[in-house]
């Protein structure tokens, strides 16, 4: 785990967040800056750079990413009306954290394209 990461850091609660699930590969937060009502981040346990760096060993992991956001869409009740799921990678994608995580962006109508 790399000591300067700020998701490892929130993943392993040395620094604090809104913690809304944890299981053995995943970590669910509130986004400290919410761009939509809901604004949920999914975070690997693994550090991994970004999704430009996932390999065959992570397959199950993003799956169970998937399935934890479904949970939470039901359990947030945006299921319904829909939401957003956004991976951010490198400069160009306006990624800022270097560690995997995903966006769960709900509870308003999202434009295409975005911007
Ligand atoms: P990215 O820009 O890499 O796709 O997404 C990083 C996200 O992390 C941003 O939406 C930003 O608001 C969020 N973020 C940055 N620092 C913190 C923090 O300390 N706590 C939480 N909960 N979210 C953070
Ligand atoms: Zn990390």
């Amino acid at each position: 785990m790399p000591s300067d990461c700020l998701f490892c850091r929130i993943v392993s609660g040395e620094l604090p967040a809104a913690q809304i699930h944890a299981d053995e590969s995943v970590v669910a937060i509130r986004d400290i800056s919410p761009q939509a009502p809901t604004h949920i981040l999914l975070l690997s346990r693994k550090h991994i750079a970004s999704v430009g760096e996932v390999g065959p060993a992570d397959t199950d992991l993003m799956g169970r990413i998937c399935a934890v956001a479904a949970e939470l869409a039901t359990r947030e009740g945006i299921s319904q009306d829909g939401y957003r799921l956004v991976v951010n990678v490198g400069r160009n994608g306006g990624q800022t954290v270097d560690h995997l995580h995903v966006h769960m962006l709900g509870g308003r109508p999202m434009a295409w394209p975005p911007g």
